[in-house]
């Protein structure tokens, strides 16, 4: 049970030695060797558990700082929760010491949109943000995510509370077909099972 068992970077085991975490939580145990093999991911825990951060170092440990293009994207359902995701990544990106060459934008509602397509022009590697907002932006091609190798859905179940299920839908549309998909969830709704049928063949599902 300890950080050195998933072979990072070494400028990742900078970054947990930063964050002053001394070894992984339950749920980052569990799914961090399948997050890192590419497998897609069903991960049942509560705030609280570390489950941010079970997808972050993992999915930021294989950026490839040369190629300007989305890697992957993270989506929640409030515009709070993108941002406090937001400011890990920021977090890491700064712990990291790739200020320039890691780039992460936010994308959520309540924000001057052609200002964020004007700053998308050279694009991240990371995109944060909710469905609605990430879409909106897609849908006038100021940015393109078939590149992304990764997706997560964070509170998935909340995201279908509040409707957003049908903009994730759109997304992963205008994704590869293959793209890992990270799913978090406090419960698994059976509205939410249907969805995810569509998407996940095999997933591993990890249930703290
Ligand atoms: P979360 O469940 O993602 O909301 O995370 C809850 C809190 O746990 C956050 O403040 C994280 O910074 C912290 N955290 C995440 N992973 C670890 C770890 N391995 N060791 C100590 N704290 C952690």
């Amino acid at each position: 049970n300890s950080f050195e068992a998933f072979s990072f970077e070494p400028v990742m085991m900078e970054v947990i030695h930063q964050l002053g975490f001394k070894k992984p939580t339950e749920i980052q145990q569990k799914v961090i060797p399948s997050i890192t093999e590419g497998k897609s991911v069903i991960g049942q825990s509560q705030t609280g558990s570390g489950k941010t951060h079970a997808y972050l170092l993992p999915l930021m440990n294989q950026i490839d700082e040369n190629k300007r293009e989305v890697q992957f994207v993270i989506t929640a359902p409030t515009r709070e929760l993108a941002m406090q995701i937001f400011d890990e990544v920021k977090k890491i990106i700064k712990f990291a010491d790739m200020d320039q060459k890691w780039i992460a934008k936010l994308l959520v509602g309540g924000t001057d949109k052609q200002k964020m397509i004007d700053k998308l022009k050279e694009p991240p590697q990371i995109i944060v943000g909710t469905p609605g907002r990430i879409l909106d932006i897609v849908k006038e091609e100021a940015l393109s995510l078939y590149s992304a190798k990764s997706f997560v859905i964070d509170e998935a179940d909340l995201m279908l509370d509040l409707g957003f299920i049908n903009e994730v839908d759109q997304l992963l549309v205008r994704s590869k077909t293959d793209i890992q998909l990270l799913v978090y969830s406090a419960t698994i709704p059976q509205r939410l099972e249907h969805f995810l049928k569509k998407y996940l063949e095999n997933p591993l599902h990890v249930k703290i």
